[in-house]
């Protein structure tokens, strides 16, 4: 590996290939300290209930790597090497537990309830041998299990897993709330849907992003959010970039917006400036002026 080798490794790969494959194993080593050395950060993206302008109460937590000498990095790289190594479920039970002690931050700041949906990986889902226990942790830190939110993807409700069923059937009863993520680009059996008591369906981006000129987009979603009304699932459309994507979602009857328009995934302390000024805006233009 590359520390094998030396810490001027890097100086003697010049092609493309060999850098790829170097920084890849590079990063692999330093994945694992980097959980120590407090490198992994929970961003948090703002999910707009549609048709109230700014409210929010709620987010997504994305995880984030903040290296030192890389900078940002995202997770699409370094989340796939991560599941293959056997190391994503190590991520995930960090920036859950990170989400939980900041949702009691929240409480004991006066912020109150913030809604904070977390994504667990589909690799080795239901097997919890050498990780934490999520539910017993939410019970251990007194905290209210209606305030998360597990985002899942449908291949872990199409492979039918007994430990992934009753997993998620423990969560549920305990309080979580389940979205299904990315829907609409899996193996789309809806059989699960009718099974598993789902709360939430986010729309996948692809069929958010062409939204304005292609009429296809526009009959799924409508037939997205038309299905879902009648088994009492909300839909969020991920990934709204433009105010008449947004316009075109809430006169569909989608429940919840979430994208750049309103806002890019952000630290911590720049959510809660969001939520401040999001929810005093609302305030201004509900209530009447005195
Ligand atoms: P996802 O769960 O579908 O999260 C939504 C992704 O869409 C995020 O990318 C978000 O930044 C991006 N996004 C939101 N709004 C817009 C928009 O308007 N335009 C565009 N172009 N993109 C938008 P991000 O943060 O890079 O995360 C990518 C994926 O990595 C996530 O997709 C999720 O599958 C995975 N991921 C992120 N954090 C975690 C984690 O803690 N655990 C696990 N297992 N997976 C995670
Ligand atoms: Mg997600
Ligand atoms: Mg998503
Ligand atoms: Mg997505």
């Amino acid at each position: 590996a590359a520390k094998d080798m030396g810490g001027s490794a890097f100086k003697f790969y010049t092609t493309e290939l060999e850098l790829s494959w170097l920084s890849r194993t590079f990063i692999l080593n330093e994945l694992e300290a980097a959980i120590e050395k407090g490198e992994i950060e929970v961003y948090y993206q703002p999910l707009i209930p549609a048709n109230t302008e700014t409210a929010c109460q709620s987010a997504e937590a994305l995880v984030r790597w903040q290296h030192p000498e890389r900078g940002l990095i995202s997770p699409a790289d370094f989340l796939p090497q991560a599941e293959r190594m056997g190391m994503i479920e190590k991520i995930d039970d960090f920036v859950f537990s990170q989400v939980c002690q900041q949702i009691k931050t929240w409480q004991a700041n006066g912020i109150g309830d913030v809604h904070v949906s977390v994504n667990r990986s589909a690799h080795n889902f239901g097997n919890q041998r050498g990780r934490l226990d999520w539910l017993a942790y939410i019970r251990e830190q007194g905290i209210n299990a209606g305030l998360i939110t597990l985002e899942i993807t449908e291949s872990v409700l199409m492979r039918r897993h007994a430990e992934s069923g009753h997993l998620l059937k423990k969560l549920r009863q305990a309080g979580v709330q389940i979205a299904v993520d990315d829907f609409g680009t899996g193996y789309s059996s809806l059989s699960y849907l009718k099974e598993m008591d789902i709360d939430y369906l986010k729309i996948d981006r692809s069929f958010i992003r062409d939204l304005e000129a292609d009429d296809n987009d526009r009959a799924i979603i409508e037939a997205i959010t038309g299905m879902a009304r009648h088994l009492g699932i909300e839909v969020i459309a991920e990934g709204v970039e433009t105010l008449s994507q947004k316009e075109i979602l809430e006169k569909i009857g989608c429940h919840w917006l979430q994208g750049y328009f309103f806002a890019k995934p952000m630290p911590v302390d720049v959510f809660e400036e969001f939520l401040a000024s999001a929810n005093n805006a609302l305030k201004q233009n509900v209530l009447p002026a005195l």
